[in-house]
């Protein structure tokens, strides 16, 4: 997702670890490093200033700086503080007990509010709720022609009025279609134009100040920087409001931007768009997006989706092998193509951690996958349970009886090794996460 940023980030990492102790003179050089990685990467000066005050604040404490491993207490107060930046813990969308509950969307036109909230709409559903669409964009027939889509897209209900409605008359309606129809959460798209124009404003504020709105969210495109902190700040005097969606999340290169829009704001991010797709809307998380952002992987995100493919059974049959270091080849046979199954390869590399990215990726496509099985099961059900008996002896075998080559051979069995780290690695990270935090549960 930030390529760039988290490229820049393992450099700095580098040099870190590759030092026992560290001076303050050392800390100091790091920091320099890092502030110009920052202010590189779209970053507000003023938010990188105190970003780097406070990691040296915490670093050149003589727990730190006398510690074994002053490197890596170092990263993690970065994380920690770049985390704190991002607002700490996720939030919950704010759904009250009088239903109908409203989300507002909000924002400048290309922001992504239509697409948002088709994805939203989508992303209550399968959890339960029975949203309402709404559009109350009652002059471009073609911007709720978008909508009414993806309702239909999705199964949604969709609610609109006749042309010429201010988008107030369109919620008051909207909300005793709601109460009719039982349905519990109304999303509001609501009009953009290309500038933030007055007479939209005031139409907005309108809006807020006469009805009860449980959120207001503003859409802001992560792709336009600083921009979008200056659009935020003329929504703020209108509307106020209750949180943020950034979305393009996905396009490159951005994680500066989305530190800096929500350092400058100091708005809750509830949600990130990470592609154009109905789906493509995830719950935005300080400590992932942390991680994500310097590079440290995404294993939380990626245990979510690999215990979607799993069943508890057999996540508690390999949580057990882990633990006794047990895992053993041909769980990783099975492993393999469950992945395959949880999306393209490539999206989950993103989520791990650099350096295990390397060697899993070259098992892509349908083709190496049947030569690693046909390896593997070229393999006595000892080798399999106990790959560090396989001698070069051994490993000629193997070959032969599977028709690849020793080298391929090899290959696998160090994939098996960092296969393994990566297990142990989302184990970790799941009881404590990365640094000690919880994972979040959607608290609805
Ligand atoms: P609106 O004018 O604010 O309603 O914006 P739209 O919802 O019409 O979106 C504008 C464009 O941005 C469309 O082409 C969307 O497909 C695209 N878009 C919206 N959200 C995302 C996202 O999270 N990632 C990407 N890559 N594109 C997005
Ligand atoms: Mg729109």
């Amino acid at each position: 997702m930030f390529e760039a940023l988290a490229e820049k980030f393992a450099n700095i990492f580098k040099k870190l670890r590759s030092k026992g102790k560290l001076s303050e003179q050392e800390v100091d050089a790091v920091l320099k490093d890092l502030r110009m990685v920052l202010l590189e990467s779209d970053v507000h000066y003023k938010v990188v200033k105190d970003l780097v005050a406070r990691v040296r604040e915490r670093a050149v404490g003589k727990e730190v700086l006398e510690s074994v491993t002053p490197g890596e207490m170092i990263i993690k107060i970065m994380w920690d503080e770049i985390r704190k930046i991002l607002g700490g813990e996720a939030r919950d969308l704010h759904i009250s007990s009088a239903l109908p509950s409203f989300v507002v969307l909000v924002g400048l036109q290309g922001s992504g509010k239509t697409t948002t909230c088709g994805k939203l709409g989508a992303f209550l559903k399968e959890r339960g709720f029975f949203p309402l669409l709404v559009s109350t964009d009652t002059r471009r027939p073609a911007a709720k022609e978008q909508l009414r889509i993806l309702a239909q897209g999705s199964k949604l209900e969709f609610f609109d009025l006749p042309q010429g409605k201010t988008p107030l008359e369109v919620v008051r309606a909207a909300r005793n279609f709601a109460r009719e129809k039982g349905l519990d959460v109304v999303l509001v798209d609501t009009a953009g134009r290309l500038h933030v124009e007055e007479d939209l404003l005031q139409e907005l504020k309108e809006l807020v100040t006469q009805e009860t709105l449980q959120e207001v969210l503003l859409v802001l495109d992560a792709t336009t920087g600083q921009e979008a902190v200056k659009v935020a700040e003329t929504f703020r005097e209108c509307v106020n409001p209750t949180g943020m969606i950034l979305t393009k999340v996905d396009t490159d290169a951005r994680g500066g931007a989305v530190l800096s829009i929500v350092a400058q704001t100091g708005w809750p991010v509830k949600f990130v768009g990470v592609g154009e797709k109905v789906t493509q809307l995830e719950v935005f998380r300080p400590d992932r997006m942390a991680s994500r952002i310097m590079g440290l992987g995404d294993t939380l995100t990626l245990i979510e989706r690999i215990e979607k493919a799993i069943t508890q059974e057999e996540v508690k049959r390999l949580e057990k092998r882990i633990e006794k270091e047990e895992l053993d080849l041909s769980d990783f046979l099975e492993e393999l193509k469950r992945v395959r199954n949880l999306g393209s390869l490539e999206e989950i590399m993103h989520m791990l951690p650099g350096n295990l990215r390397g060697s899993i990726s070259q098992i892509d496509g349908e083709q190496s996958l049947k030569r690693v099985e046909a390896i593997i099961n070229s393999m006595t059900l000892e080798e399999r349970a106990h790959p560090a008996i396989i001698n070069a002896s051994r490993r000629r075998r193997i070959a032969q009886g599977s028709g690849t080559s020793v080298q391929e051979v090899n290959r696998l069995l160090k994939q098996f090794e960092d296969f393994r780290k990566i297990w142990k690695q989302m184990k970790k990270g799941k009881g404590l996460s990365l640094f000690g935090r919880k994972p979040f549960g959607w608290g609805l």
